[in-house]
């Protein structure tokens, strides 16, 4: 059980206004880096020398032998125009910490302090890792690109979550974020005039085909347990009344909480816009990016969170899953990992102009942290 004194709240909560008073952008953290940097080494916890442009990375051992677990904080403002009445508010002009990622690096530098404060309850290592640039969804790749994730055998992290009271965890195993994903789908016809459709191919047919039919993919050949969505957000093409374009373009994303589900949409709707395309006469270039993958949490973890809110002093509840992305899921493609929602009760949903948080958040987020960090690394 970790107490998180009056003094160290007090101070965590002033660390916490000055990275609010002070937000940098993605890979811009450059400040931001050094605070943390000096704010560890004050409390005289061991950084690790990778060579990152920004971020930290931070190790506490424990006094008894065992396997490397990782908690992960990302530490990016966006570029919001803070409209909040708080005392401390953004210095910087457009720039905002409006998805409360200042909460997330002070609760975690908490939990840091406190597993320190009791290396003797440590079986194990825990790594920090103070990740830049969530918010582009580029940070979590960058860092596992420099091996931070070498020897680490498990890794966990949390999301602010303002319609969760404070001292509620949310929890949940499997999606609790969606994977987002962005497609490009070029329909190419022969141009020709608008009486004479006989000598053209029209791609305003082949597309307009297309975007009806894409949506049977989600009724037809996505399992009734899965949740998928498609969205076609922009169609170019054509430019006046009398003349048939030559091509079509559209653009949209494809949501998912499955991986199963995110694995096989991208076949489906290629081979649907081939098909259309080819038996209209026409051809079709099919662009896929890849973006976010879904948050996947491992379920092998979810008793130990649950049991750790609830040893911490807190409540676990289940948690409501998000359509938003995350790039923690980065992190999951290569090792198990489990994200929580932390409740903060705030007035105002992520990126939003008036986005606040209640503070007292932070002791219970520090304590949760730490106490799961100890559970874990007893179970591996
Ligand atoms: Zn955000
Ligand atoms: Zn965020």
């Amino acid at each position: 059980m970790f107490k998180v004194t009056e003094e160290l709240v007090k101070d965590l909560i002033e660390k916490r206004r000055y990275l609010h008073r002070n937000p940098e952008l993605a890979f811009e953290e450059i400040n931001t880096s050094a605070h943390l940097k000096k704010w560890l080494e004050e409390n005289e916890i061991t950084i690790l020398p990778f060579d990152i442009k920004t971020g930290v990375i931070a190790e506490v051992k424990g006094e008894h032998a065992g396997p490397t677990i990782a908690i992960r904080s990302d530490i990016d403002a966006l570029p919001v125009k803070e409209e909040t009445d708080v005392p401390f508010q953004s210095e910087t002009e457009g720039k905002m910490h409006a998805c409360g990622h200042d909460f997330h690096m002070v609760s975690i530098l908490g939990a840091a302090i406190l597993l320190n404060e009791q290396k003797n309850q440590l079986h194990g290592t825990v790594r920090f890792i103070f990740q830049p640039a969530e918010e582009v969804a580029q940070g979590a790749k960058y860092l596992v690109e420099q091996g931070v994730l070498e020897g680490v055998r498990g890794i966990f992290g949390m999301h602010n979550k303002p319609d969760l009271p404070v001292g509620t965890i949310g929890v949940k195993s499997e999606g609790l974020m969606a994977s987002v994903d962005k497609f490009e789908i070029t329909f190419k016809g022969i141009g020709g005039h608008a009486g004479i459709p006989h000598n053209a191919i029209d791609p305003i047919v082949i597309a307009s085909q297309y975007v009806t039919n894409v949506q049977s993919i989600i009724a037809r050949r996505i399992d009734l347990f899965h949740n998928a969505v498609i969205s076609i957000t922009s169609i170019n093409g054509g430019n006046t009344w009398n003349v048939i374009p030559d091509q079509v373009k559209l653009q949209g994303t494809v949501r998912t909480f499955q991986p199963e589900a995110r694995q096989a949409i991208p076949e489906f709707m290629q081979n649907l816009a081939e098909t259309t395309a080819k038996g209209n006469g026409g051809e079709v270039d099919f662009e896929w990016e890849s973006y976010l993958p879904v948050v996947n949490n491992a379920s092998q973890y979810e008793q130990t969170v649950r049991e750790a809110a609830v040893e911490a002093g807190y409540q676990a509840v289940d948690a409501v899953p998000s359509s938003g992305g995350e790039d923690f899921a980065y992190y999951q493609n290569y090792i198990p990992g489990f994200f929580v929602w932390m409740g903060v009760d705030g007035p105002k949903e992520w990126h939003h102009p008036e986005f606040d948080l209640q503070e007292d958040a932070i002791e219970v987020a520090a304590a949760f942290f730490a106490t799961l960090a100890v559970k874990v690394l007893k179970n591996e």
